[in-house]
């Protein structure tokens, strides 16, 4: 636990975190009134905070559902609940919001998921001059289910840090939590080990460590973060790309217009499918969580890439 906080925060909200600790004794006589406060900064952080932290914890997603989380703006009231969180999971360098408020708000009850993400990946050249991408490092690994659980692990040990208590608990979700992942992907190897073509053209370059994982090339076809317009130059070689590759699909994705996805199909032929970056779970989500629309993507792949 954390003996540094009640001096290093001052304020209302700093009571409010102290007091809300399930480590701390006071808090123990009040049952499950006092879960552990749990802020995470996006969407598939959330869903394994949650799967980590189950009845233990109250988890509260930074970025709204339907919200694109790269260029995330945090209302006075979000930074305020925020402060009063016990534990922040976030993705330092991805969301200069998020890193700003845990900084000025947060520090003791932050936790960077990075060194636990494994992020090996450069952003691409496009998506390289964007704030967001300060540490240069490509940020989606959650596309990616063995660095998510990676993650996943590392956060079951951060909220028994912070909750001793319920220790034990922590650990076993997060393993049961890496058997579900470990299925995923196998699967993933499976279903993407023969298939026709291995070039993957896809909205904004996220799918970069999944693409590694089995074995794909991506092209992105805006950068790295889906605002990065791709100049004329990039969308024509992107189209004499597709041509020469003998890409059939191209993919768009849920939150982001389809577009630049539909002119290169419609200039070389290919047809356009949805691959979902999950960056946000809406009602147009191929499913009601990470796994469910991870095997919606892996069907897509398998489909567009023409696997066996
Ligand atoms: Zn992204």
């Amino acid at each position: 636990m954390d003996l540094t906080r009640p001096a290093l925060v001052l304020g209302a909200a700093a009571v409010l975190a102290v007091t809300g600790c399930g480590s701390d004794s006071a808090a123990t006589d009040a049952g499950s009134s006092e879960r552990l406060r749990v802020t995470a900064a996006f969407y598939p952080l959330q869903w394994a905070s949650e799967r980590v932290g189950g009845d233990h914890v109250v988890v509260r997603g930074l970025t709204k559902p339907g919200a694109e989380p790269h260029d995330l703006e945090l209302t006075p009231k979000a930074v305020a609940e925020l402060a009063a969180s016990d534990v922040v999971v976030y993705l330092e360098g991805f969301q200069p919001a998020v890193d700003e408020a845990v900084d000025t708000q947060a520090k003791d009850a932050a936790f960077d998921v990075s060194p636990s993400a494994d992020l090996t990946l450069a952003a691409t050249e496009e998506g390289g001059d964007h704030a967001g991408e300060t540490s240069g490092k490509d940020p989606h690994f959650w596309l990616d289910p063995v660095r998510l659980t990676g993650v996943a692990t590392a956060i079951g040990e951060r909220l028994a840090a912070a909750d001793p208590e319920n220790a034990t608990d922590y650990r076993a979700a997060a393993a049961a939590l890496g058997k579900d992942l470990g299925a995923l992907h196998d699967e993933f190897a499976a279903g993407l080990e023969q298939c026709r073509s291995d070039e993957l053209v896809t909205g904004h370059a996220a799918f970069g460590y999944l693409a590694d994982r089995y074995g794909l090339g991506q092209e992105g076809i805006t950068g790295v973060s889906p605002d990065a317009e791709p100049n004329a130059a990039t969308l024509r070689e992107l189209t004499e790309h597709v041509r020469d590759a003998g890409v059939t699909t191209v993919y768009a994705e849920t939150l982001v217009s389809p577009a630049l996805a539909e002119t290169i199909a419609r200039e070389t032929g290919a047809h356009v499918a949805v691959l979902d970056p999950l960056e946000g779970i809406t009602e147009e989500s191929a499913g009601a969580d990470y796994l469910e629309v991870m095997r919606a993507n892996l069907s897509a792949l398998r489909e567009g890439q023409q696997c066996t």
